[in-house]
């Protein structure tokens, strides 16, 4: 192994970082050479690392690493948003429509009051289809897994219990795997409504994002 070499009073068995004759010098010297540059490595060790690229010197609200992938996955979730949109006119499921339980023994139905639109995001596709479109993507970076939670966007209303609560999109007819939204919802579309334009800031809202990166 080699032995550690100062560069700066040429001995070994340090290093200039740890330097006792540099280290003496500065503290006899503030104005001197040495005094900044250990001025200049102790700042350095309180420097805050970044939570999010592990890197020195930022954190991560200025960092440029999550900037990039803010930006990337804003893009996909806008593309993802087009085709939701699409989804859930092809289902039918606007204001008005009637939902009734898919599992047998409940013979129920409820009706879809309002679309909260700001909960329809990419991040309430289930996490195996979203880790698949973000691994596609050239910028993927880990995300906080966490998060993703099945958002229930529609608020519905219950007539025959008569109470109001708010539920997931429900189920298409394909198979689960190939189902574009929750394939775990309880609900299909028995009756379905026209779907309204979402509002213009839906699909450039990317809240969501943040709170994943
Ligand atoms: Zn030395
Ligand atoms: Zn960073």
């Amino acid at each position: 192994m080699r032995r550690r070499h100062c560069s700066y009073c040429q001995m070994t068995g340090h290093t200039r970082r740890t330097c006792p004759v540099l280290h003496r010098k500065a503290k006899e010297w503030p104005h001197s050479a040495e005094a900044a540059y250990v001025e200049r490595m102790e700042k350095k060790k309180k420097q805050k690392r970044c939570g999010f690229c592990r890197r020195l010197g930022h954190t991560r609200r200025t960092c440029e690493a999550r900037r990039t992938s803010m930006n990337e996955i804003g893009k996909l979730d806008e593309q993802w948003k087009k085709q939701a949109l699409h989804k859930m006119r092809e289902m039918g499921i606007g204001p008005g429509a009637l939902l009734k339980s898919a599992s047998t023994d409940d013979s129920g139905l409820l009706m879809v009051v309002d679309i909260n639109w700001i909960n329809i995001h990419m991040g309430m596709y289930e996490t195996v289809k979203l880790d698949k479109v973000l691994r596609e993507s050239k910028h993927f970076i880990k995300y906080d897994r966490s998060y993703i939670n099945y958002t229930k966007p529609l608020s519905v209303f219950y007539p025959n219990r008569g109470i109001r609560g708010n539920t997931r999109i429900p189920r298409t007819a394909e198979h689960w795997q190939e189902r574009f939204f929750d394939s775990e919802s309880h609900f299909v579309v028995v009756s379905p409504a026209e779907v309204p334009d979402p509002p213009e800031w839906w699909y450039k809202n990317h809240q969501w994002i943040k709170k994943i990166l």
